[in-house]
């Protein structure tokens, strides 16, 4: 009820998208093709995916094998305990739960492991809801990277409904301390409790400091799955890891020439990466909006004044008509500021986007 409550408060996104439950179907198929297995056969046999092994084994039998009961047990032996067949040379299912942390999966994994997202870009991940879908990929998926710190508040019961005894999870937040309004936002009467994140502001993958940890996480926890791709693992995270140095390092020497460093934002996505580099983000909303309320408009008014800011930042993809006027009222620029909630899947995305965001804001403080 709370959920509904707010989503209503909020409202959402305009980008909003249903998840595209052909291209689950679509991959699905393809997943039972290569098993050979006709994917109306498994229905009949199974709403949820049975391990291949046994479903292999019932077919051999000629018997239907009960969807509730557990994967066989391994043949005893030194091998250890896993949900998925390696002798089969079958890749690790992973699934992100969205944009950000699937970038740092995707990244870490290559093409060693299958990764899948969840929350499809451009689907609003902070007041998300999971369908059947989500229920069945987490039923099927061996292992799920989360970003943590209450962002994915869908998640606990999906995993429920999912009922996949050998799922493991991995939370990319594990080991950060996460802040809580660390940055001004500029709070509506009974605004604070509309959209509170159990566990501080959940959007540490800004920060790449941060980010490095996260990936670290990410990789620890795919090794640990999955160790016979541990070389594999640990060479594209360390790539990647020095990708997020070397971003690190230009945020910290380009922002250094500007002595204002305030900047005014619709969705309190920022306060990491704020206080990494000593900016000062005033959150005139906490959460993307499809329109301004008419308070919002005077609250932002309000702290262009008292901030002096020079120029709006907001999510890019967000077509708020309200905000355009509203910033050439003030004379002012919008520029976009990515909070990665939605773009592209490749893993280098990250960076275009920070990069992106590094200009917008040095144009902002100009
Ligand atoms: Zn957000």
């Amino acid at each position: 009820m709370e959920r509904i409550i707010r989503r209503w408060l909020h409202g959402s996104r305009q980008s909003v998208t249903e998840p595209n439950s052909e291209q689950f179907a679509g991959r699905l198929e393809e997943r039972f093709q290569r098993m050979a297995i006709p994917l109306e056969l498994h229905k009949v046999l199974c709403p949820s995916e049975l391990a291949p092994l046994a479903l292999g084994a019932a077919l051999l039998m000629g018997t239907v094998v009960g969807c509730s009961q557990p994967a066989p047990p391994q043949a005893s032996g030194t091998a250890p305990q896993s949900a998925r067949p390696a002798q089969q040379n079958q890749k690790l299912r992973v699934t992100a739960t969205f944009l950000p942390v699937y970038l740092f999966t995707k990244a870490v994994a290559g093409d060693a492991a299958q990764v899948d997202i969840l929350v499809k870009p451009g689907t609003e991940v902070h007041e998300y809801q999971s369908t059947p879908d989500d229920v069945r990929a987490l039923a099927q998926t061996d292992l799920i990277v989360k970003n943590g710190l209450g962002i994915e508040e869908f998640l606990e019961g999906t995993i429920k409904s999912a009922e996949n005894p050998n799922l493991k999870v991995i939370d990319a937040s594990t080991g950060i301390n996460a802040i809580d309004e660390i940055s001004e936002v500029v709070h509506s009467k009974e605004g604070k409790e509309n959209h509170e994140h159990e566990a501080g502001n959940p959007h540490v993958w800004l920060d790449p400091v941060l980010a490095k940890k996260q990936v670290e996480n990410i990789r620890d926890g795919l090794v640990a799955a999955d160790p016979a791709n541990k070389a594999i693992y640990q060479a594209n995270a360390t790539a990647y890891l020095q990708q997020l140095d070397t971003l690190n390092q230009t945020y910290e020497k380009e922002l250094n020439a500007y002595r204002d460093r305030t900047f005014i934002t619709f969705h309190d996505a920022f306060p990491y990466l704020a206080k990494r580099y000593d900016l000062k983000q005033v959150a005139v909303v906490e959460i993307p909006e499809d329109q301004l309320s008419p308070e919002n408009v005077k609250r932002t008014v309000n702290s262009v004044k008292q901030f002096k800011a020079k120029a709006l930042l907001s999510e890019p993809g967000v077509d708020n008509k309200l905000l355009s006027s509203l910033s050439q009222d003030l004379n002012l620029t919008l520029r976009p500021l990515d909070s990665l909630e939605a773009g592209q899947t490749d893993p280098q995305y990250y960076f275009t986007a920070m990069n992106a965001n590094l200009q917008s804001l040095k144009a902002a403080f100009q």
